[in-house]
């Protein structure tokens, strides 16, 4: 992919504090369009490498590029591309929505007629027009992070970075803000996203860095990143139970493991590489005789593949 299509590219990107290394030589490659998670726990080093990319912390060794742009020689209109909300809201408690939102467009010069016109496209954007004049002390978790992400995208930031977007929220404002985020893609925001929860990674992002101890220990999609912890795995119910021996023997030459028979409901269980020879096995079930009640395939999970690279699940990084 040619650097013209990569709204972020690192190479090498270190960061050192003291004996931390924070950051350590961290290779990025962020397309245009898509949505990038960096995945890991607390002191990972997620917040280190947003704040790099987002001018605010200097980088001790390697290259970071956003649009082309060096994040150094070229901070100021590195910023001038950018959004970015952290993990706390940094709108003001006491004035309104609709306030706030007119006080971050004055700031980047915009005039009062315009800036009403703004922060009210905003607040019907982000689904707050109703709350418009309410003060921000009265709004709950969700509508806050939701005024927030309106305030990042006043300039209409080409590139957004989302730092822990979700955390403290209940799980059904957190599926708010995926959506919103969604509708922000749609719109043509690049977004690079910190997450300590799997599944919101695997909601949101086209391809996902899975981040350890300042290094990405794991890169690619979710299903390429599921893929290289372990198999599918096949499950047949039978319609007579007592066949399940039978069956098992039938599926034995499609994988290189055990078939396993589990359960009073002798359910059998074939762990595949892929399922380009599931077709076959079915046949060679029907050629056996032998009717199936269901089949389900099963990926693992990313909390697995979580575990499996960094030995950490998301319950302990909880
Ligand atoms: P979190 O989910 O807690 O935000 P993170 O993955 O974003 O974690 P960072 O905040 O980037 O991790 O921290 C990476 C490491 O660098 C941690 O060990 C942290 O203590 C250390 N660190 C970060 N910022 C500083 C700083 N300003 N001074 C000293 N150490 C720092």
């Amino acid at each position: 992919m040619s650097d013209a299509a990569l709204a972020i590219h690192t190479e090498g990107l270190t960061k050192t504090y003291g004996a931390t290394k924070a950051v350590e030589g961290v290779d990025l490659r962020v397309p245009v369009g898509s949505v990038y998670a960096l995945l890991g726990t607390n002191g990972a080093g997620k917040t280190t490498t947003v704040r790099m990319l987002a001018t605010l912390a200097r980088p001790d060794a390697g290259t970071a590029e956003v649009f082309g742009l060096d994040v150094v020689r070229n901070a100021g209109s590195v910023r001038s591309l950018i959004g970015v909300t952290g993990q706390y809201a940094s709108v003001d408690e006491d004035l309104t929505a609709q306030e706030n939102l007119m006080v971050f467009a004055r700031l980047i010069g915009a005039r009062r007629l315009r800036a009403r016109q703004r922060a009210d496209e905003l607040l019907a954007e982000f689904g707050l027009a109703h709350v418009a004049g309410r003060a921000v002390r009265h709004f709950s978790g969700g509508m806050r992070r939701r005024l927030d992400l309106a305030a990042s995208m006043i300039t209409r930031p080409r590139l957004l970075f989302l730092d822990e977007p979700t955390t403290g929220l209940d799980p059904r404002t957190r599926v708010q803000m995926w959506n919103t985020v969604r509708d922000m893609v749609n719109g043509g925001t690049t977004v690079l996203l910190t997450t300590q929860y799997l599944e919101e990674a695997d909601q949101l992002a086209d391809h996902i860095a899975v981040m350890d101890r300042g290094q990405v220990v794991a890169d690619g999609t979710a299903d390429e990143l599921k893929a290289r912890v372990g198999d599918n795995c096949v499950r047949l119910d039978l319609c007579d139970p007592e066949l399940a021996p039978v069956a098992a023997a039938a599926c034995r030459p499609f994988t290189q493991e055990d078939v396993l028979i589990e359960g009073p409901e002798r359910r059998v269980v074939v762990p595949v590489e892929n399922l380009d020879s599931l077709p076959e096995l079915l046949l060679r079930l029907r050629a056996h005789d032998i009717d199936l009640k269901a089949v389900n395939v099963e990926r693992p999970t990313l909390d697995e593949v979580f575990f499996a690279l960094t030995g950490e699940t998301e319950t302990d990084a909880a």
